[in-house]
């Protein structure tokens, strides 16, 4: 027998600490098993941390390309039901993804100040492809939540990927933009004076900047914005990810609410796949709502995914531009994901 390399003797040492022989932790074939490729990133770790604490998950997968051996063994010494295993580098992408009822992919890199989210355009493209190649060879029937941005382009990509394969199902591909509502429920109740979790802010659209529509006129419970808070709510939604990535003076963009908001969506997806009727969230999917074929509005979660998009309902004249505008540079945004796995 070859000596093993140096390379080799470390990958046998990482997979011997993170899959404990013959171990099945009690309860196990009760809940859900999750993976999430990117789990060293900001987003990645906190989210991993969130969803090891989650009553309905049994197994937890950690992917990423770096220090996934550590950040499973500090997350597995939690004293919760779920098991934890971790995955490192490509060669372990597809053991990673084996039997996973729900992949959320935070792998990519984030927006540093300057940027915008389609400069991030050509690294995320190839890391979402590569990812959801995996997803087909390992778990094609997963619910896919894409949280990589720019979330315009990757969700398209991902639908490529998957009708080349001949795996594709519209239903199953969510593009995450819970964040918008969470931050659009914090900004709106601080102006109205209530506690966020009363307040209930629709925001359709895309995923980046004017292309996020928050739709005041249909805030619950019902209320009325002066013009002046009009301009500043939506301004500050559409802007929140560059407040936060400028405040952090580019050492990180938004990670930890984005973490929080991630948690609230998968855990939505995750009673969804539990057959709990009822479940309402905004995600960007495939859509017929207006003429583009993506599209992020109200969706009801039903067992087999995202089974209706629901209409936009009554948009006063503000929203109705917003709209209008939002759609143009939308509609490039899925272009040029279509376009990436085409060419
Ligand atoms: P980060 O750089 O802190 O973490 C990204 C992680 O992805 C890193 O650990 C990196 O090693 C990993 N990664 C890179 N290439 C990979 C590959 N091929 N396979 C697996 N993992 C890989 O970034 P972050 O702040 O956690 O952000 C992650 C992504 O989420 C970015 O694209 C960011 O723009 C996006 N984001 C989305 C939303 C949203 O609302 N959908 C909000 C904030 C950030």
């Amino acid at each position: 027998m070859q000596p093993a390399s140096k390379a080799n003797q470390h990958t046998t040492r990482i997979s011997a600490h993170l899959h404990p022989p013959n171990f099945q932790a009690k309860g196990t074939a009760l809940g859900f098993k999750v993976a999430i490729l990117g789990a060293a990133g900001g987003i990645g770790q906190p989210l991993a941390m969130l969803m090891k604490i989650n009553l309905l998950i049994s197994v937890l997968h950690l992917y990423d390309v770096v220090n996934t051996p550590g950040i499973t063994a500090d997350i597995s010494h939690m004293d919760t039901g779920a098991v934890v295993r971790g995955f490192l580098g490509q060669q372990q992408l597809e053991e990673a993804l084996v039997g996973m009822d729900l992949v959320i992919i935070p792998a990519g890199v984030p927006r540093k100040p300057g940027m915008t989210r389609d400069d991030l355009f050509n690294i995320n493209a190839g890391i979402a492809r590569t990812l959801c190649e995996g997803i087909v060879k390992s778990c094609l029937k997963a619910i896919v939540n894409l949280i990589s941005n720019p979330v315009n382009s990757t969700v398209p990509i991902a639908a490529e990927v998957f009708k080349r394969a001949g795996t594709y199902d519209p239903k199953r591909l969510l593009g995450v933009t819970m964040l918008n509502v969470v931050r659009a429920n914090t900004f709106v109740a601080e102006v109205l004076g209530l506690d966020p979790r009363e307040v209930d802010v629709p925001v359709v659209g895309g995923h980046a900047g004017m292309m996020i529509l928050p739709l005041l006129s249909q805030v619950k419970p019902l209320c009325s914005f002066t013009p002046p808070e009009i301009e500043y709510l939506t301004s500050r939604i559409q802007n929140g990810g560059t407040e936060v990535v400028e405040a952090k003076a580019g050492a990180d963009s938004a990670t930890l609410y984005m973490a929080h908001a991630a948690v609230k969506f998968a855990n939505a997806c995750l009673c969804m796949l539990r057959g709990d009727a009822g479940n309402f969230e905004y995600a960007f999917v495939a859509s017929q709502v207006t003429e583009l074929l993506f599209f992020a509005s109200k969706v009801r979660l039903g067992h087999t995914g995202a089974e209706e998009v629901l209409l936009l309902g009554p948009l006063n004249e503000y929203e109705g531009a917003g709209l209008e505008k939002a759609k143009k540079e939308l509609a490039e945004s899925i272009r040029k994901g279509v376009s990436f796995i085409k060419k």
